[in-house]
């Protein structure tokens, strides 16, 4: 059941008639809420301004992706370096997350690549960090070579590994040896296939468990790899402060990341106990595929979603 209805969800996501509707349904916009930080860079930056007084770090994400003009891609990467100036003129405590469709990428790889470059470049002046977030598989090989030639001018740049695709291992056992492994690990958010993807959720977290592993062995640390631990699920975050204290890393050498408006109080226990902790900012008004993959994570979430709808 749970499987048909994520499925529904993540087909949902990407159909422009539902977007329509819900786009302009107010209850939709008020769950919406919840994961998003608001529709502007300003509500946004209140948001991290809170989170930073919290011991929280943040990376700010423009909502936006698989952009049809090289137009829209040039105005998502000035709304990144507008954010950018503004992050730094505050002081706050942020990186940026950036999907490459959003950039252009299928109007072609040096549209993405120009745009990202104008991002990172901007980023690296005022000295944050830019994160490449995984979209999905169709665009794997592409995000990885993009980053790869990025990391060849900068060194203020990482991406993001999916636990659920089967190529993982061997795409990491690469970036670490090139010497570049700064990920973010993730399960993963999109319908793939059985082919290429693990299907069962327990399956999906004892390969997050084997990447933890790999990225910590010490010919990995050795070569400066880093971890972003991007979960909230429980057994996740036991199995890293575990496997962490066993192989003595301490807690400043890898960092939490938790998506806006989910597990807030763990969050905060996380942050008292010493752990490094960075919460995901999602603002803009095109929040309909993100917040539909937030619904299909959880079914909890639709159910709060049709009780609002129904509710009025
Ligand atoms: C910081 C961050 C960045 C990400 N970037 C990417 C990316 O670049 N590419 C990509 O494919 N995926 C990305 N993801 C999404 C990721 O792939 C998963 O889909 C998502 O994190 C849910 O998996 P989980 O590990 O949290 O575990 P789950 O088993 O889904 O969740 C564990 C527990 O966390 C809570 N929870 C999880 N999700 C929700 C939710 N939506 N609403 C309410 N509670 C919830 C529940 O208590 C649940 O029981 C990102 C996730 C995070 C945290």
């Amino acid at each position: 059941m749970y499987s048909v209805v994520r499925r529904l969800l993540l087909t949902l996501s990407r159909s422009a008639r539902a977007q329509s509707f819900v786009l302009h349904f107010p209850p939709a916009r008020r769950v919406a809420r919840r994961f998003v930080a608001g529709e502007t860079l300003e509500d946004a930056l209140e948001v991290i301004a809170r989170l930073n007084a919290q011991g929280m770090a943040a990376t700010l994400d423009h909502l936006g992706e698989n952009v049809t003009t090289p137009e829209e891609a040039e105005e998502a990467a000035q709304a990144y370096v507008d954010a950018l100036e503004a992050i730094h003129a505050r002081g706050l405590d942020s990186g940026v997350s950036v999907k490459l469709t959003h950039l252009g990428l299928d109007l072609g790889e040096d549209v993405a690549y120009e745009n990202l470059r104008r991002i990172v470049a901007k980023a690296a002046e005022v000295e944050r960090f830019v994160r490449i977030d995984m979209e999905s598989s169709a665009y794997t090989d592409i995000t990885l070579a993009l980053y790869r030639r990025l990391r060849r001018e900068f060194d203020n740049v990482g991406t993001v590994v999916q636990a659920y695709l089967y190529r993982t291992p061997q795409d990491v056992a690469q970036l670490i040896e090139e010497g570049i492994a700064n990920l973010r690990l993730v399960k993963g958010a999109y319908d793939e296939p059985p082919s290429i993807a693990i299907q069962q959720r327990e399956r999906i977290r004892e390969a997050f468990f084997a990447l933890l592993r790999q990225m910590w062995a010490p010919e990995a640390r050795a070569r400066g790899s880093f971890a972003a631990i991007g979960s909230h699920d429980e057994a996740i975050i036991q199995y890293a402060i575990a496997l962490a204290r066993r192989l003595d890393l301490s807690p400043r050498e890898y960092e939490f990341q938790f998506l806006y408006g989910i597990r807030r109080d763990r969050a905060e226990t996380l942050v008292r106990d010493g752990y490094r902790m960075r919460i995901y900012v999602p603002f803009g008004s095109q929040w309909y595929p993100y917040f539909m993959r937030r619904l299909a994570e959880r079914p909890a979430n639709l159910l709060f979603f049709l009780r609002a709808l129904v509710g009025g």
